[in-house]
């Protein structure tokens, strides 16, 4: 009954919560209309016409749109044969005209993750006019001990910024709402030009009852390292190369074209990400279900690969 108002621009409640939550400066957080939101504000406040851009490939296509609208150059560093985000690599291609690069940690489409050693050594050598960005929409998922929180380096006073989103462990992706972390100069950036009522009023509403959700969040990790496992074991049992991931999807190599794998897969009633994109053309980023779903996928795959 309170939808025909306006909702609170600054996020006011839900920025306190957080806040207190993360033990963060209330300052260095900004929400937006889903992480989506986030990425395209992060290019629109850091980069002009001719400047530089570095993230994995394959890694999110956000990155890559929202710094090309803005008339920036990309450039795109292949992961290493394993999958991971070659950091060496990245930090080779950094250049006076380098303002961002993004690491997608855990990674998507692959679903490995940096680890806090190499972090660690990869911020120490990054030049002072560069901010690297914390895509961490699936942090929530990841078991290895080895994760470095981005949180951390914020924390410490890096020129970083976090991006995290309430779509994926928290399962909100329809009502749109994700937010940044960073110090409060950067974030102050980014509040400067984004649209005063990014977030709805709905979003907040859903937002603050999650953040006080614990339960959930344990039940859904809970059920997605089942549902990882469950899925590596029949991958083994089909004799299908996989990729070990740390996120709530994974790489499978299905062997066979995987334009067709997709259309024959659609008529079982399953939906998977053909990987051809990414230049992998017998490759699928399946997404962890249920166990229904995932029991009535693997039996797709297997009449479908048959
Ligand atoms: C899903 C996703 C996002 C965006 O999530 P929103 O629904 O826009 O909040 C951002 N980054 C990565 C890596 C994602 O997979």
């Amino acid at each position: 009954d309170s939808l025909n108002i306006y909702p609170d621009g600054a996020c006011l409640a839900l920025t306190q919560k957080l806040a207190a939550k993360l033990n963060v400066d209330p300052d260095g957080i900004i929400f937006a209309n889903g992480e989506d939101n986030i990425i395209t504000l992060i290019s629109k406040t850091f980069l002009n016409e001719g400047e530089e851009m570095i993230m994995a490939d394959p890694s999110f296509s956000s990155f890559e749109i929202s710094a090309r609208a803005m008339g920036a150059k990309v450039i795109m560093v292949p992961v290493r044969p394993d999958f991971t985000t070659d950091l060496n690599a990245i930090l080779a291609a950094v250049t006076e005209k380098t303002k961002l690069i993004y690491l997608c940690n855990p990674n998507n489409p692959t679903g490995t993750i940096s680890t806090s050693t190499e972090v660690e050594k990869f911020l120490d050598k990054l030049p002072d006019h560069v901010v690297l960005i914390f895509d961490e929409a699936y942090k929530e998922f990841v078991d290895d001990p080895d994760y470095p929180e981005g949180l951390d380096y914020v924390r410490a006073g890096r020129n970083v910024l976090v991006s995290r989103t309430f779509s994926k462990v928290y399962g909100l992706a329809g009502i749109r709402i994700g937010y940044a972390i960073g110090h409060p100069e950067l974030i102050g950036g980014m509040k400067r030009i984004r649209e005063a009522f990014a977030t709805n009023r709905l979003a907040q509403i859903g937002a603050m009852a999650a953040l006080d959700d614990d339960e959930f969040l344990e039940q859904v990790t809970a059920v997605n390292r089942e549902g990882r496992e469950y899925l590596y074991q029949e991958f083994e049992r089909m004799e299908l190369p996989y990729v070990k991931s740390q996120a709530n999807f994974m790489l499978v190599d299905t062997k066979k074209d995987i334009r067709q794998v997709f259309v024959d897969l659609q008529r079982e009633g399953v939906i998977i990400r053909p990987a051809f994109i990414w230049n992998l053309p017998t490759w699928a980023r399946v997404t962890v279900g249920t166990k229904e779903q995932n029991k009535k996928f693997i039996a797709a795959l297997e009449k479908v690969l048959a």
